[in-house]
């Protein structure tokens, strides 16, 4: 499947949609920035298209340039509303490469000095965080 306006099962196309609540942090036209729901560390927000665009080869340039403009002011601000000394921006492709929602998408992850995170494992051990708090936080350093 190649780039399309909504996937009817995918979990981030009912996200864009409303359907499913999220807690954004960013939106405009085509993309749209919210905390990742099992955060690896406070502050790990995800970056996608709009349109449904399963994995980066996928996804056409024009959307990805406005992806990474937004990755970056939205970066920005999560490393200053979280106090963060460095981040990871990561991104996968295909099951065998770790990527669970086929819908492109970009992990924003905030990094302190020591906090000893592994990234191959992200989802094992989630951080308890306010992510309305946390949202808003991120909103307000934009
Ligand atoms: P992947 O493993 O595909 O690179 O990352 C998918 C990410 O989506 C995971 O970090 C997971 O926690 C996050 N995620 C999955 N379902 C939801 C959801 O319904 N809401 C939010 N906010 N994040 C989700
Ligand atoms: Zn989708």
């Amino acid at each position: 499947m190649s780039c399309s306006d909504r996937d009817p099962d995918c979990i981030f196309c009912k996200i864009v949609a409303g359907e499913i609540p999220s807690h954004k942090v960013y939106e405009d036209d085509d993309v749209l920035a919210f905390l990742d729901i099992a955060p690896t560390i406070q502050g790990h927000t995800l970056v996608i298209p709009k349109c449904h665009c399963p994995t980066l080869i996928e996804t056409p340039p024009e959307t990805l340039r406005k992806v990474a403009a937004v990755i970056r002011r939205v970066l920005t601000a999560v490393v200053d509303a979280t106090d963060a000394d460095g981040s990871n921006v990561l991104q996968s492709n295909g099951a065998c490469a770790g990527q669970v929602v086929r819908h492109v998408h970009f992990h924003l992850v905030p990094r302190r000095e020591g906090d000893h995170l592994t990234l191959g494992s992200r989802q094992s051990d989630p951080v308890e965080d306010d992510l309305a708090a946390r949202a808003e936080s991120i909103r307000a350093a934009m």
